[in-house]
């Protein structure tokens, strides 16, 4: 696996995902925090969600956030959830825009009050809205491994949301979500088997550490071709509209794996750490992550790539 030419993609989505469910946090601070991660080396941050703020309030003022930031190497994304929301994101400058369809039903009448069927038919309506502005598209389709309530998730009905997302967003790419923390490699893998043969080559995963699986998972599927991965500093994070999610695979985590396999991130271990201790502060208690706990590695001798 470690050939030494792997390369990792890592999205970091804490702005958005990591403080949507907690007490709210200023334009300008969340500006702030998009920017340190930035000059931390993540190539991609999710920064901000052009979602009703009576709906999610604390993610107000995505225009604003917006408008903070500069135009750098760093490639900016914002959630939105309909064409409306699309519009307003294009018109603060958004180029690169996820967008979500559930696996499951309930979860996406609980997240965005519309079945499967009509997220799907809504993904279409901001497609047209977005592609002819040259926006770049992520699907992010969530609960593609389990979902919070009754409803039962099996790998074929997800690939069938996969296929009708592509068919209303040509050309977008595809993001599977752990929203609630129920993968497992072997959960994964039922679903990988049922995508083998189709043509999903740029896939992502965005996973959730609920019952400790999360960087788990990330390394079975970096080992199984995934390189691109959605994480959270500090672990923060959790939809507020799924019960018992806990938080994003933490940045920290992930990135200290892999640099210790030998796989290059390009992302300061150090300055993640500095940014999960200051994150601490701005939401008023302490971050879940591990490696922000515990600091980097002690030095090993032998550290050797395993190709
Ligand atoms: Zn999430």
């Amino acid at each position: 696996m470690t050939n030494g030419t792997a390369t990792v993609t890592i999205r970091d989505v804490t702005p958005r995902d990591g403080l949507q469910a907690g007490t709210p946090v200023s334009s300008a601070a969340r500006a702030e925090l998009a920017i340190a991660l930035a000059d931390a080396g993540l190539a991609h941050v999710e920064a901000a969600s052009f979602v009703s703020a009576k709906a999610v309030p604390t993610m107000a003022g995505a225009d604003e956030v917006f408008g903070l930031l500069p135009e750098c190497d760093t490639v900016w994304w914002a959630l939105v959830p309909n064409a409306r929301g699309a519009e307003a994101a294009l018109a603060a400058g958004v180029r690169n825009i996820t967008v979500t369809v559930s696996a499951s039903t309930a979860y996406s009448e609980k997240n965005v009050r519309r079945s499967t069927a009509e997220a799907l038919a809504g993904l279409a309506e901001i497609a047209a809205v977005s592609q002819p502005a040259g926006a770049d598209l992520d699907v992010v389709v969530s609960c593609a491994f389990g979902s919070p309530f009754d409803d039962v998730i099996s790998p074929s009905p997800v690939i069938d949301v996969v296929d009708a997302a592509l068919r209303a967003m040509p050309g977008a790419r595809i993001t599977l979500a752990d929203t609630t923390g129920t993968a497992t490699p072997r959960r994964i893998a039922a679903v990988f088997a049922e995508l083998a043969g189709e043509a999903h080559t740029d896939l992502g995963l965005h996973l959730h550490d609920t019952r400790g699986t999360a960087l788990a998972n990330a390394l079975w599927a970096f080992e199984h071709g995934v390189h691109r991965f959605d994480t959270a500093t500090g672990g923060l994070g959790g939809s507020p509209f799924a019960p018992g999610a806990g938080g994003n695979l933490a940045t920290e985590d992930l990135v200290l794996v892999l640099e210790d396999l030998g796989i290059p991130t390009g992302i300061d271990l150090d300055a993640i750490l500095r940014i999960a201790d200051s994150l601490s502060s701005l939401v008023g208690h302490s971050v879940p992550s591990r490696t922000a706990a515990a600091g980097p590695l002690p030095f090993f001798d032998s550290q050797r790539p395993l190709a």
